[in-house]
């Protein structure tokens, strides 16, 4: 019989990438909090009726990509596609519209979709969810975009990423912004991929979103949804961009940005990459009024963004040094090797990662071993440095290589605030 291999689009994240995640993780955190974001921690599934109403009928995800299964009393239960329809519905439950508005929580957590899978597309991912609840102001919308914009910028990764906005206007003035992509699409309808024709009938807006190089042609000269836009959706989506411009931030007006579900209103926005092929976005998001109360509580509006943590640790690279210790400390002899055994517990316990080696085996093999491990110094003590209390530091990136006191070493070694989120290093 062969080993049970784990299911397909489905994977292991093992510990040589894990240190990428918990720094993606922690600058999230970090970002969001600063904000006013509280986190706010959700079940894995379900009702399947929260995610048909919540996200629509008609959309992609619930047709076609949802995991739902029948638990042993006959309950229909859903793993969760997407965050915002649980977060609503905790929202609702617990009676948050009483509170300052906005509600402004976030959420961490794996995401389950049936789709194809490929290069940074799995069918369990994982998102970084941000939902504020209970304010129309569009500051709110600029506010948001910023704070999507300072996480990637703590990472280093701003000067890689391409922020799109749009507006989609108002549910009750699309209609007609309907009416007129159709008159424009029926005629070219052949020359359409083959979902496009499906999309025609069933949400025209979506055609937009289309990936497929012989539609683009097509979707180029479409009317743009910004011509269509009611007064009130107009004077929205210009005060959005007065506030994204106070703040400084770079932005693309794309109007064929419509996001894939149903639920956006007015603002919508994306974070693109040039560097992972079709998978090209890394998060995205818009405003979701009238949604609250489709789910049966109060009217609230409310906007909310997703970020793909696989895209974005994948857009970290391998060369991210984060998963390593920071040194490894290296005796050479039993003596030596009593000495450092204190120096590394108490530099571990201040939050300096570091492993020791036991003094057994020749220098040259444990510099090995170190750039095996990645380690930015080894950390050498032979019996000259034990008699004057001191040690060799050796980068190992540049094998530059100098003493230092032994009661200098948590200093050496405790990385900045800028090391630990790599602001300063994109790779
Ligand atoms: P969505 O909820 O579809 O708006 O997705 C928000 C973000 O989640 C996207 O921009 C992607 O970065 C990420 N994402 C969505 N689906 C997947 C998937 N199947 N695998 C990996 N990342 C995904």
């Amino acid at each position: 019989m062969a080993p049970i291999k784990a299911v397909r689009g489905v994977r292991d994240i093992l510990p040589a990438e894990v240190g990428r995640w918990q720094r993606v993780e922690a600058t999230a955190r970090r970002v969001f909090e600063a904000y006013g974001y509280r986190e706010i921690r959700l079940p894995l599934f379900e009702r399947t009726e929260l995610f048909a109403r919540g996200i629509g009928d008609e959309t992609d995800i619930v047709k076609k990509e949802m995991y739902t299964f029948e638990d042993r009393s006959g309950d229909s239960l859903t793993l969760r596609p997407e965050a915002t329809a649980s977060v609503l519905r905790a929202y609702i439950e617990h009676g948050f519209h009483v509170q300052p508005k906005p509600v402004r929580l976030y959420t961490l957590g794996p995401m389950f979709r049936y789709k194809r899978p490929q290069a940074g597309r799995y069918r369990q991912f994982h998102q970084a969810n941000v939902e504020a609840l209970g304010e129309t102001h569009p500051a709110l919308d600029a506010e948001m975009i910023a704070m999507l914009v300072d996480f990637f910028r703590a990472l280093g990764l701003a000067d890689r990423l391409e922020l799109h906005v749009n507006s989609i206007g108002d549910a009750g003035t699309r209609p007609a912004y309907l009416a007129r992509l159709l008159e424009y699409l029926t005629p070219l309808k052949d020359r359409l991929c083959d979902e496009c024709q499906a999309r025609l009938a069933r949400n025209p807006l979506r055609v937009l979103d289309c990936k497929t190089p012989s539609c683009q042609p097509i979707i180029e000269k479409a009317p743009s949804i910004l011509d269509s836009l009611s007064a009130e959706a107009s004077a929205h989506w210009d005060s959005v961009r007065r506030g994204l411009d106070a703040l400084g931030i770079e932005y693309v007006v794309d109007h064929r940005l419509v996001r894939g579900l149903d639920y956006y209103v007015r603002t919508t926005f994306e974070v693109l990459t040039r560097e992972l092929g079709a998978q090209n976005a890394v998060a995205g998001g818009g405003r979701y009024d009238g949604l609250i109360q489709r789910l049966e509580g109060p009217p609230d509006p409310g906007i909310g963004f997703a970020i793909g943590m696989e895209r974005v640790v994948l857009l970290l690279g391998e060369h991210d040094r984060s998963a390593a210790p920071a040194a490894l400390l290296i005796p050479l002899g039993e003596a030596a090797l009593r000495r450092l055994m204190p120096i590394a517990r108490s530099l571990r316990e201040r939050g300096v990662n570091v492993e020791l080696a036991y003094g057994e085996r020749k220098l040259q093999r444990e510099l090995e071993h170190a750039n095996r491990l990645n380690v930015r110094y080894a950390v050498i003590v032979g019996d000259t440095e034990l008699e004057h209390d001191q040690c060799v530091l050796r980068d190992m990136k540049t094998r530059e290589q100098r003493s230092v006191g032994l009661d200098r070493v948590l200093l050496e070694l405790a990385p900045s605030r800028a090391d630990r989120e790599g602001g300063a290093s994109p790779g």
